[in-house]
C-alpha cells in the first residue's frame, strides 16, 4: 500500500481573527496562510490524501483552542502529520518573505504551534 494513504494530515493556517501575524506592503500573514492552507487542502483532496484544516475563515485560534483543534481531528499518533503555515518577514529591509511550513510530530506538537 502506498505509504501516503496511511498518513493523515492536519493543515494549520497560522494566526487568524484578532491575531494577524506579521504584515507589510499590504500583505497580512493570517490571510496568506489561509489561502496557502486552502490550496494545500484542495490539492491533497485531489490526490486522495486525508486531511483537515484548523480554520476555514478568519477565526481566532488562541493557545487555548489551537492545540485541541489540531489534535481533535486524528489524535496525535505517528500516522498524523501537522503542517503549520507561517509567513515570516525576511531580512531587515522588508524586501523578502519566507514561507515557513513546520512539519510537526507528536513530540513537537505540544511545543511548536505558536510561531
Ligand atoms: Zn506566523
Amino acid at each position: 500500500m502506498d505509504d501516503r494513504v496511511t498518513k493523515k494530515i492536519v493543515i494549520d493556517a497560522g494566526h487568524g481573527g484578532d491575531d494577524p501575524g506579521t504584515s507589510a506592503n499590504g500583505i497580512i500573514e493570517k490571510d496568506l496562510t489561509l489561502k496557502i492552507s486552502q490550496y494545500m487542502h484542495d490539492r491533497l483532496n485531489d490526490l486522495g490524501i486525508e486531511n483537515s484544516l484548523t480554520r476555514v475563515n478568519d477565526e481566532s485560534l488562541g493557545p487555548d483552542i489551537r492545540p485541541g483543534r489540531v489534535q481533535g481531528f486524528y489524535g496525535k499518533g505517528d500516522d498524523v502529520i501537522v503542517v503549520s503555515n507561517h509567513i515570516n518577514a525576511g531580512g531587515g529591509d522588508n524586501q523578502s518573505v519566507t514561507l515557513k511550513c513546520n512539519l510537526l510530530n507528536k513530540n513537537q506538537l505540544d511545543k511548536v504551534l505558536f510561531i
